[in-house]
């Protein structure tokens, strides 16, 4: 892909907070978008179809894998879930960065096809808490919560894949080192070199210029 924009991965076991430091991130820093990801899991309370996620049938969602509509999908705790291609072709060739809140399969079937994409994980400061975040959140049903803290370990497992590790305690500054990854990596010179062009070439075009 000739793309503008970067492609910023995050994975978390499920409560580790990676929704609600994705949220705030984008708030934090301009030009960057989350992915609104297809899933088949039964909508929560509060949720909103088309900002949380598009809640689709399985139906569908396999109709869209056959049509190839997704840049990546996995099954999680028995739903599917996918990202769709051509949001994040259009968004990254717009030259806005996105940010995909998916698991780690989701995570390596991208770090294959988009070898430049840059990847984060999310670990909470120890077991006890995340278990208290999942419940405390009290959006799923209690067997529901079991499955998901069951498969935390499976989650947290994969976590030397990622370029990036942050130890979600406390939450401001968890916020503040994920922004510190995003506009650390916004200043490589790969990166700088396409959105500073014009720049580069005005300073050394060797002509002073107002
Ligand atoms: P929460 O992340 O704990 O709030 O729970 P969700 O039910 O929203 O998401 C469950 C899991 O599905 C998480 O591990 C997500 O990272 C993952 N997930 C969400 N969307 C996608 C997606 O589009 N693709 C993939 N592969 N995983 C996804
Ligand atoms: P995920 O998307 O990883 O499943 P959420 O963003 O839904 O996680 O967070 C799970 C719960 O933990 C939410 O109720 C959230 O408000 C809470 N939470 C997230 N980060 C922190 C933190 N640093 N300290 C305390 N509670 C947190
Ligand atoms: P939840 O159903 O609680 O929102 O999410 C469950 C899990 O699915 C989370 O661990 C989340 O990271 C993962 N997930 C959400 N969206 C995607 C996605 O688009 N792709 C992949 N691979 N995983 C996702």
């Amino acid at each position: 892909m000739t793309d503008k924009g970067t492609l910023y991965i995050v994975s978390a076991p499920s409560g580790a907070g990676k929704t609600s430091l994705v949220a705030a991130l984008v708030k934090k820093l301009p030009r960057l978008r989350i992915s609104v990801s297809h899933t088949t899991r039964p909508r929560r309370e509060g949720e909103v179809e088309g900002v949380n996620y598009h809640f689709t049938s399985r139906e569908q969602f396999v109709r869209m894998i056959e049509e190839g509509r997704f840049l990546e999908h996995a099954e999680v705790f028995g739903n599917l879930y996918g990202t769709s291609a051509d949001w994040v072709a259009d968004t990254l060739r717009a030259g806005e960065d996105v940010i995909l809140e998916i698991d780690w399969q989701g995570a390596s079937q991208i770090r294959h096809l988009l070898p430049d994409a840059v990847s984060l994980f999310i670990l909470p400061p120890c077991l006890k808490t995340l278990a208290e975040r999942l419940r405390g959140r009290a959006s799923d049903h209690d067997h529901v919560i079991e499955k998901r803290l069951a498969g935390a370990r499976e989650e947290m497992s994969h976590y030397a894949e990622f370029d990036y590790l942050v130890v979600n305690d406390n939450f401001e500054r968890a916020l503040h080192e994920m922004a510190s990854i995003v506009e650390a990596d916004r200043l490589r010179t790969t990166r700088q070199a396409v959105r500073q062009a014009a720049t580069l070439a005005d300073l050394l075009s060797g002509t002073e210029t107002q």
